[in-house]
């Protein structure tokens, strides 16, 4: 029987020029390294959608609309209304992964705690509530209502909600960004209808529902929720289309956090050079959190920041799009790959073509993780730092074990003449979501954990 082609090539043909698939379509954890990483030309700087500009005017919004965000969400008034997250060390659990994978990290090992975000409790909060935000400034300045140096908390008085509530907001989502999107949204007024493929939690949706969301539910993967939001969306003028797979507004809101990570690292004395690297570990879905967080931090640390994708075995389309160097035209499903996880957020069959291309040049690599490690981690962390994340933040700590456990890891090292530097490394997990998960799914996957340990 003739094997079915995918793009020109049947599975064969792209597993004989591509030897990882072998093992990518039989769900086995694998760490690849991109043989296109350029972060030593300027060129590959260059001539990108977006530049280092649009990250600085990014965070010039936040900055702006910062007291709007404390009038409305009084949780962040100590942060005054800058939504932001801490970096923790993590020594007992650094520990504590060398005892369980048999491994020695060299370096330091920290937790980037998106975990905690206010407002939209993940790592969401960046890139949705500042596409959220941009959108609103455009309407509102288009019409001569607000100016750049005006103070925005007016934005929270009743005439504003009014004039807001004439517009509509929509996304597709396997939940997190529909949180972040719906919690915003409906805080300033907009209509907002939230599409959610089949694998999003009822908590989530129920959340939204008591915040006056539209929640409009699928049978389907998140592809086809984006596809059939995006379809109705278009047919209404009022309505802004929130765009996972497209949308450089999110990218650049999640990229905002390379410049406030650059911060906190100096407030911490902790150098970064060639010779003191950074190596950040982010779980990826669609591809817009981590690309937007690795655009910003490639930008300011260079050939000095290596930062490496996650993805569940079961779900690895950004691995799968560079691979094969094509990009969003392929999908985990085109070669029999099942697209189920239990990392929430994580379950996307197709790769953002932008930050797929944006990524080419810049992204170390990509590792993947099996869905019973998520929880072993999670509960390790637990166990050593009392911080509870959901399973696909756990994704990110597997990275500096799996670094120096692969071979390919191994090679990046020497490849790099890292050898004698490790001991100057700075390990950063991303812990990209957890604390709005109810009480009782925290536990049941912390024992679900436990038991694996
Ligand atoms: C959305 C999400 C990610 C990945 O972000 P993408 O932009 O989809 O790549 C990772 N972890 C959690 C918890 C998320 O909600």
């Amino acid at each position: 029987m003739e094997q079915k082609k995918i793009v020109d090539k049947t599975i064969d043909q792209w597993v004989k020029e591509n030897p990882i698939l072998a093992d990518m379509t039989a769900y086995k954890p694998v760490f690849w390294l991109n043989d296109n990483l350029k972060d030593k030309e300027d060129e590959t700087y260059k001539n990108l959608q977006i530049s280092w500009t649009d990250v600085l005017e990014a965070e010039e919004r936040w900055i702006r609309f910062a007291p709007l965000i404390v009038r409305l969400f009084l949780q962040t008034e100590l942060q005054k209304g800058i939504i932001e997250s801490e970096l923790q060390e993590l020594p007992n659990t650094k520990e504590a992964i060398n005892r369980l994978y048999h491994v020695e990290i060299q370096g330091r090992l920290f937790l980037k705690c998106d975990n905690a975000l206010p407002v939209a409790g993940s790592i969401k909060a960046r890139g949705g509530i500042y596409e959220v935000l941009k959108h609103a400034e455009k309407l509102v300045m288009s019409q001569g209502l607000l100016k750049k140096d005006n103070d925005y908390s007016v934005l929270a008085n009743k005439e504003f909600k009014e004039f807001f509530s004439k517009y509509s907001l929509a996304v597709g989502s396997t939940g997190n960004l529909g949180l972040s999107i719906g919690i915003m949204g409906a805080a300033l007024g907009f209509k907002v209808t939230v599409h959610m493929s089949a694998d999003a939690k009822q908590w989530k949706k129920d959340l939204l529902r008591s915040k006056g969301v539209i929640v409009v539910e699928y049978e389907s993967d998140y592809s086809k929720a984006v596809e059939e939001g995006r379809k109705l969306a278009l047919q209404d003028p009022m309505c802004h289309f929130v765009d996972d797979e497209h949308s450089k507004d999110l990218f650049l809101g999640y990229s905002a956090a390379a410049i406030r990570l650059k911060r906190q690292l100096e407030e911490r004395n902790i150098k970064i050079d060639k010779q003191s690297p950074l190596f950040v570990y982010l779980p990826c879905g669609v591809g817009g959190a981590p690309g937007g967080i690795c655009f910003g931090l490639k930008q300011l640390f260079r050939d000095a920041v290596h930062c490496f994708f996650v993805e569940p075995t079961h779900s690895p389309c950004m691995l799968l799009g560079l691979a094969t160097k094509m990009n969003d035209k392929v999908s985990v499903q085109d070669f029999g790959i099942d697209n189920i996880t239990e990392g929430d957020g994580l379950a996307v069959g197709r790769a953002s073509g932008f930050v797929g291309k944006v990524m080419e040049n810049l992204l170390s690599g990509v590792y993947t993780v099996e869905d019973q490690e998520l929880y072993r981690l999670l509960a390790l962390l637990k166990d050593c730092e009392g911080i509870e994340i959901e399973p696909s933040a756990a994704a990110s700590l597997m990275g500096p074990a799996a670094l120096i456990n692969e071979k390919a890891g191994i090679d990046y090292i020497e490849g790099n003449s890292l050898e004698l530097h490790m001991n100057n490394a700075t390990h950063i997990a991303w812990a990209t979501g957890g604390s709005f998960v109810p009480t009782d799914m925290k536990q049941d996957f912390y024992e679900k954990g436990k038991s694996l340990l």
